[in-house]
């Protein structure tokens, strides 16, 4: 089996399994969407209403936002993966409560391990502080950290969310600059 075809069948299973209290509430689960051969992976906080009618992250106003700076570096969705720390839309897009978001962890573990990229880029504080709970956005913000999860060493980018900073001026700024550092620093990844 190739990794995409793996990578289906791993969210066919989670998608059947998941044991996350969200079911109860959410149209359908939305999984990870993109290329199982990205350098990068995003990853959000969970999806909202349009994401949840369509079975697809980061598909309304925030991904439109996302697809803009993607552009900016010459990328497109095809050629990155974007996915949830949470994979069904929390009531009223209330912030995803702990036990939901362990819930979700394995399948979000499962596609990391898979995919395997050089660079996880976290989208907003509730992803990064998943894997890193002492950092503050506000600090950590357009550095990259570099730890071992998952039984390899990785490199993550925290960003400010794309739907926070998409009301607020200056943090939109500082968002669009820290996103144009991406393709710097899988320059230097790549030639390690
Ligand atoms: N915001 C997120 O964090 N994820 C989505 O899929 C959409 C908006």
């Amino acid at each position: 089996m190739d990794k995409k075809a793996k990578l289906a069948w791993l969210h066919e299973k989670w998608l059947r399994d998941c044991a996350c209290a969200l079911r109860e509430t959410a149209i359908q689960g939305v999984p990870g969407d993109g290329s199982a051969e990205a350098q990068v992976v995003f990853i959000g906080e969970a999806p909202g209403a349009k994401e949840d009618r369509e079975g697809r992250p980061f598909v309304g106003s925030a991904g439109k936002f996302l697809d803009e700076m993607l552009a900016d570096i010459k990328l497109k969705r095809e050629d990155i993966y974007i996915t949830n720390i949470v994979k069904y839309r929390p009531p009223n897009n209330r912030d995803p409560l702990p036990a939901e978001i362990v819930a979700c962890a394995k399948w979000l573990e499962d596609e990391i391990k898979l995919i395997d990229p050089a660079l996880i880029v976290f989208l907003g504080r509730h992803a990064m502080n998943h894997f890193f709970p002492a950092e503050k956005i506000s600090v950590a913000h357009g550095k990259v950290i570099i730890a071992e999860k998952f039984e390899k060493i990785r490199r993550f980018l925290p960003l400010y969310h794309p739907a926070a900073a998409l009301y607020n001026g200056s943090l939109r700024e500082v968002l669009k600059t820290d996103f144009k550092k991406i393709p710097e620093i899988l320059k230097t990844i790549c030639t390690i």
